[in-house]
Parts: C-alpha cells; sequence; structure tokens
C-alpha cells in the first residue's frame, strides 16, 4: 500500500514526487515509459517565463510567476542549468502597441517584477539582429532559459534519493476504488493499491481524470513544431525574443537554449493523435516563414534537428491542479500546457504540502533537497581537468566530438540512480548527439558502453526502449547458406 501514487514521469509528476519526497509517506512515480521525461516536458521551449501573459487571476499566472521566482535558488539546490537572459516582446504596429500595454498591465498585475514597455531603439541597442520596423517592445528581464531535460531528471533524482520508488515501463490502464478505501491502480505489470492519487500523465491527464469522476475532462494536443540551429548560430539573439501573442499562444520565437545553441518555434497546429509529434514540412514552412519576421538573416542554413511538441489544451485552457470535487484523494495536474515547464516547482511544492495535509504526513527531518549533477570537465580549470582524467581516465576519452562529451560523462549517466537505460536517456542526462552531427560519429561507441554497463548484448541496446533497437541480428548469419536467420 502507497500513500501516493504518482501517474506520469514528466516534468510535473517528478517535481510533485521530489516535494513529496520532504514528507514521511511512500510514494511511487509509475511511468508507461523507460526512463523520465519521455513525453511533453523533453519537447518545448526550455523558457521559463516571466509570467505577464496568462491570464491575471488564473492558475496559470499564479503558478508561472512563483516558479520563476523559485527558479534560481532552486536550480542551485539542484545542480542544474539555468540563465535568467530576459525576454522582449517585439510590436511592429500601433495595434501591437495596444497589445503590449495590455500584457505590461497584466504582467503588473501577476507580480512579474522589472517589466518594461521600451522604444525601439533600445530594442536595436539590446538585439542588433531585431528585424527593422519594430514599434516597440516588451522587455521582462527575469524571463530565463533552462534545460528540460535535466530540470525533470533532477526532481526525479532526488525524489529517489530521498526514497521515491520509480516504476517505469508501467503504462496504468485503469484506476478504480480501493475495496478498503483509497486507489486500485491498474497497470500493465499488476496492481496497485494507494491512499491518493496524483494524475500528471501530460496529454493523457484527461482520460485518467475521466475514469474517476463524472465531470469530464478533455485535452486537445497542440502541436509545436521546432528547428534547433547549431552552436555556429549561437549568438544571433541573446535575449528570448517573442511576437505579441495571438489567441493561439504566444507565437513563434527565436532563442538562445541554455547550451548555446538556437532555437526557432513553435507553430501551434491541433492533431487527433496524443502521439501525434512527428513534424511537417508545411509546419516547418511556416514556421522559418514566421521567424524572418523578428529576427533578420537567421541561418536557416544552420539548422541541425526539428521536432515537435504536444501541448495538453485543456477546453477550458486553465491549469486544473489539486483534489477533484467527486473523487476524493484523487488529485489532478491536467491542463498543464505552457507554461508547465516554468510551473512546475510551484504546482510541485504546493500539491505536495495539500496532499500531506490531507493523508496527515509529517515532514521528514533528514530530507536533502542537494542533488549534485554530473560532473562536467569543461567547466574545471586545465590543471584540475588534468588532474581529473589521471585519476579517472574515462574523463579523457572524448566519445562525442560535436559536444566534447567524456566517457566518464557517459557512465556516470548510466550508473547514477535513476540512470539512463537507452541511447535517448544518455542523450538526454550528457548531451550525446545533441550536436551537429546529430549522433553519427558517437552512437556505436554509446551503444557499446550501454550494452557494457547494462549487462546486455549488442542488439538489446534501444534508441528510446521498446523495440526501437538499433541493431536487428549479425548480417553474416542473416544470410549465411542462403536462408534468413
Ligand atoms: C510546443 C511547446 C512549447 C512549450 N514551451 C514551454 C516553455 O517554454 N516554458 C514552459 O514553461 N512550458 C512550456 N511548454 C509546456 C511544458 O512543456 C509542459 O507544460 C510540461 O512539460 C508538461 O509536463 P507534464 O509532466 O504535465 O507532461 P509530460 O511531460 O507529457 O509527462 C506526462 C507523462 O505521463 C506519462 N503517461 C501518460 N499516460 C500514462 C499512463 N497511462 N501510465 C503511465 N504513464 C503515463 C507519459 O509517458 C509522460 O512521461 C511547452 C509545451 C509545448 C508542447
Amino acid at each position: 500500500m502507497y500513500d501516493v501514487i504518482v501517474i506520469g514521469g514528466g516534468v510535473i509528476g517528478c517535481a510533485v514526487a521530489r516535494y513529496l519526497s520532504a514528507y514521511t509517506g511512500k510514494v511511487c512515480v509509475v511511468e508507461r515509459e523507460g526512463d523520465v521525461c519521455c513525453g511533453t516536458s523533453k519537447a518545448n521551449s526550455a523558457l521559463i517565463h516571466a509570467g505577464f501573459d496568462a491570464p491575471h487571476g488564473s492558475a496559470m499566472a499564479y503558478y508561472n510567476v512563483k516558479g520563476s521566482q523559485m527558479m534560481p535558488a532552486l536550480a542551485k539546490e539542484l545542480d542544474i542549468p539555468f540563465r535568467r537572459n530576459g525576454a522582449l516582446v517585439l510590436a511592429f504596429d500601433r495595434q501591437g502597441l495596444e497589445r503590449l500595454k495590455k500584457l505590461y498591465d497584466n504582467g503588473i498585475k501577476n507580480g512579474v517584477e522589472g517589466l518594461e514597455l521600451i522604444e525601439p531603439q533600445r530594442v536595436y541597442e539590446m538585439e542588433p539582429n531585431v528585424a527593422p520596423g519594430v514599434t516597440g517592445a516588451l522587455y521582462a528581464p527575469t524571463a530565463g532559459i533552462v534545460c528540460p531535460f535535466l530540470m525533470t531528471i533532477a526532481f526525479g533524482e532526488n525524489a529517489v534519493a530521498n526514497g521515491v520508488e520509480f516504476r517505469l515501463n508501467t503504462e496504468v490502464t485503469g484506476v478504480t476504488k480501493g475495496k478498503e478505501g483509497g486507489w486500485t491502480v491498474q497497470t500493465r505489470a499488476g496492481a496497485l493499491h494507494t491512499r491518493a492519487v496524483v494524475n500528471a500523465a501530460g496529454v493523457y491527464a484527461d482520460l485518467l481524470h475521466n475514469m474517476v469522476s463524472g465531470k469530464k475532462l478533455h485535452i486537445t494536443p497542440r502541436r509545436g513544431d521546432y528547428c534547433l540551429l547549431d552552436h555556429t548560430a549561437s549568438g544571433i539573439v541573446e535575449r528570448t525574443i517573442f511576437q505579441v501573442p495571438g489567441p493561439e499562444g504566444k507565437g513563434v520565437l527565436v532563442t538562445p537554449t541554455i547550451h548555446d545553441n538556437i532555437l526557432l518555434g513553435p507553430t501551434a497546429i491541433a492533431v487527433d493523435d496524443r502521439e501525434g509529434n512527428n513534424t511537417t514540412a508545411a509546419g516547418l514552412d511556416e514556421l522559418l516563414a514566421k521567424v524572418g519576421k523578428t529576427v533578420s538573416n537567421v541561418p536557416t542554413r544552420q539548422v541541425i534537428t526539428s521536432f515537435a511538441g504536444l501541448r495538453a489544451s485543456e477546453d477550458g485552457r486553465e491549469f486544473l491542479v489539486g483534489e477533484v470535487e467527486d473523487a476524493p484523494f484523487f488529485f489532478d495536474c491536467a491542463g498543464i500546457e505552457s507554461p508547465g515547464l516554468s510551473s512546475a516547482p510551484a504546482i510541485g511544492v504546493e500539491l505536495a504540502e495539500t496532499i500531506a495535509s490531507r493523508l496527515g504526513l509529517d515532514k521528514k527531518t533528514d530530507w536533502k533537497p542537494e542533488r549534485i549533477g554530473i560532473l562536467d570537465p569543461k567547466k574545471l580549470t586545465m590543471e584540475k581537468r588534468n588532474e581529473l582524467i589521471r585519476r579517472e581516465p574515462a574523463y579523457g576519452q572524448i566519445i562525442c566530438r560535436c559536444e566534447m562529451i567524456s566517457e566518464g560523462e557517459i557512465l556516470d549517466a548510466i550508473r547514477r540512480p535513476l540512470g539512463a537505460t537507452n541511447f535517448d536517456g544518455v542523450k538526454r542526462r550528457v548531451r550525446t548527439g545533441m550536436g551537429r552531427c546529430q549522433a553519427g560519429f558517437c552512437s556505436p561507441r554509446v551503444m557499446e558502453l550501454l550494452a557494457k554497463e547494462l549487462g546486455i548484448g549488442l542488439d538489446q541496446v534501444t534508441k528510446s526502449g521498446g523495440a526501437s533497437r538499433f541493431i536487428l541480428g549479425h548480417t553474416k548469419e542473416r544470410y549465411q547458406g542462403g536462408g534468413r536467420r
């Protein structure tokens, strides 16, 4: 019997689990994929929004602003990269200026600090590559950039360090009232019993909610396509550059990433398929056309990859966080579209507090909020780096040449609690394959390390779990004797 089962190991589920781990309950995260951060949390703009956009008085605005305020201290605690690079929302006509003023007023009411409406001259001084014709801008200095993978993984690792169990590769298929109170969570690996459930299932959160509640929810997946530019494009903008938002969201942006790439996107396309996170030529064309309106001469020949993420848009376009009225001890985190990443710390801390108080859980006296990230030798002085390599030669073996990732980092990514078990898991933890060659060179070496560390054959190593094996058999064996084996 668990005290709390959290369904979904995205940034929201992992944040809730991390803050629940500060209390004395037995907590388990149930995730259908083989790793955390495999849903929307892995494919977004990676921004910690300042919070001027979400309507004043909404849960979105409240959690966004609080989450953004929590980020500097949290990033230090969890040893994750985070930078307040600031954001500019650009207007190109009078109508746009009126909308900027509304955004500014909304932001002030939401409690966003440092907001300014600025003149075109200042915009071009700050960002010389902004397209001509700007009539004014909203400047939000508290907007920031983060690594969404590391943020989610760090929440998860810290939860594990404080006693939370993770059941990966475990899909929840049903939730019913338990015979002795609480809930029975049916999974493909058997039934689990718990006093409380947290529904953090992303684009599937409505389906889980509708299993227990008479008040039905409906989520539409809204796809956002992106292009990622190589490091050589870094510096074209320092801040996150937005267009004035429309009804479909915050519009197409140009932003540096925390790892010094440039990200262009996203589109906003409603789709039927909850797994439909494929890009389309039409989506990418639309995106590239819109990008040119805000930033000139974007070097689109430097695109090294494209990807898409799915927003979990609930019909009311609001975050639904808290206990479901007609399903006691079932807590929703539903409709968590953008700014969900920015809001995750605030949702996590507040929901954990509510659940602990409902279940009568006490604060632990030995809770460890700190996590130490994977050692990055590039951040050491040359002297310290040489010392490290002498002590542990694996840090001297460069496996990913584009991002300069060593064998030592990869081994750490695999060996640590909640470690990587497949290629993408390593990639999200240390950035192997994230560079210009997109894993062309490093994939065989990463596969060898995974096989050795996990004690499996090379043909069992997967890209992203399930059936995504790289190697299907030995060529000579397959064709020897004229027949397939
Ligand atoms: C295009 C785009 C841009 C965005 N940009 C930003 C941004 O810049 N800043 C920002 O703050 N937010 C942004 N967001 C929003 C943010 O990414 C999301 O709000 C956040 O990642 C949602 O996290 P989650 O944990 O709710 O969902 P997910 O990350 O999708 O996690 C849900 C998890 O539940 C699992 N799951 C589902 N069903 C089951 C089941 N039956 N059994 C077990 N497990 C299950 C899934 O496998 C998944 O891992 C953006 C979103 C998109 C799509």
